[in-house]
């Protein structure tokens, strides 16, 4: 039996926040904290009638009660899958039967195998691939977490009310980012494609790419409908308009970048002439956000050196060489 008396004040509202098992007093979430949060897990914030979004412990957590199970969408960093059955415990009895991963990063994809192993777990191909490559996936508990099932394009899980959608648009973080929309809540998880706002990381070393980033999110705009809210990898929750706005972000700082790298110009200088429109003032974009790799050197200045002071120009300059 659903512990639903409590809960049900907050149902539609989208703002409403429950203490979970570590019986924490109900605290509102930052809803406009657009900050990375690998704080613990402290709260639960019930989106609608069957959908619960978990922030904090790495990327953010959808739990999604459907009719013969719950799915849970992301699993944080290792050693936090007890803590996310607790949570579903709070929630429902029903058991945990499916994990979808948004990608393979360790802090979305940490804890799958501390789930029984009778969970289904689902991610991209490549977002499959990616983890098989991951030393914390080849032990012999670490293979247990590895995704049952992949898609390429698209998936649908259950059906009716329930059903939930897994789109492919494209490389961005990764090779292997999905796109988790839950129809009837008009909710997407966009994991890491979309994970704060500003200039993100970009995975060079598992196919990510700051060229295809703007394209690939413009797939998801033109393609997904009837979604009001966005789960994002690593901040609040936000509202549709806002990853169109964040699209046309990467919009802009790719054409400034492509003209500054035609005009002759380093990542340096195309950081300081980047003046976007005023609404994205609080935005950040001056940090190198590039996960430093020997494979995938970042900048003008590749070689094994640090990674220049060009900030996300610096990340789109590693692909411009
Ligand atoms: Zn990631």
């Amino acid at each position: 039996m659903r512990r639903a008396l409590v809960l049900a004040a907050t149902i539609g509202v989208g703002l409403g926040v429950i203490a979970c098992t570590t019986g924490l007093p109900l605290t509102e979430l930052p809803q406009n904290s657009m900050v990375p949060n690998f704080g613990p897990v402290a709260q639960v914030d019930r989106m609608a009638e069957n959908l619960y979004f978990v922030p904090g412990g790495g990327g953010n957590t959808a739990i999604f009660v459907h009719d013969t199970g719950v799915l849970v969408v992301d699993t944080k960093v290792a050693r936090n899958g007890q803590t996310i059955i607790d949570v579903v415990r709070s929630i429902t009895d029903k058991p945990i039967t499916e994990i979808v991963n948004t990608h393979h990063h360790p802090d979305h994809a940490g804890s799958n195998a501390e789930f029984p192993a009778a969970v289904e777990i689902i991610a991209h191909e490549n977002a499959r691939t990616n983890m098989a490559n991951t030393p914390a996936f080849q032990t012999e508990e670490g293979r247990v977490g590895l995704p049952d099932r992949t898609f390429r394009d698209r998936m649908t899980l259950f059906s009716g009310r329930d059903a939930v959608d897994l789109y492919y648009f494209g490389r961005a973080h990764t090779n292997g980012d999905t796109f988790v929309v839950f129809r009837n809540a008009r909710v997407m998880h966009a994991g890491d494609a979309f994970p704060m706002l500003g200039g993100i990381l970009i995975d060079r070393s598992a196919g990510g790419s700051a060229l295809a980033l703007p394209d690939t999110l413009t797939g998801a705009i033109d393609n997904v409908h009837n979604v009001d809210r966005v789960i994002t990898g690593h901040a609040s929750v936000a509202p549709w308009q806002t990853l169109v706005d964040f699209r046309d972000f990467h919009r802009l700082m790719l054409a400034h970048a492509q003209a500054e790298h035609a005009a002759g110009h380093t990542a340096e200088q195309a950081l300081a002439s980047f003046h976007p429109p005023e609404k994205y003032n609080s935005w950040r974009w001056g940090q190198p956000n590039s996960a430093p790799s020997a494979a995938a050197p970042i900048g003008p200045t590749a070689g094994g050196r640090a990674p220049p002071a060009g900030g996300y120009f610096a990340t789109i300059y590693g692909e411009l060489q």
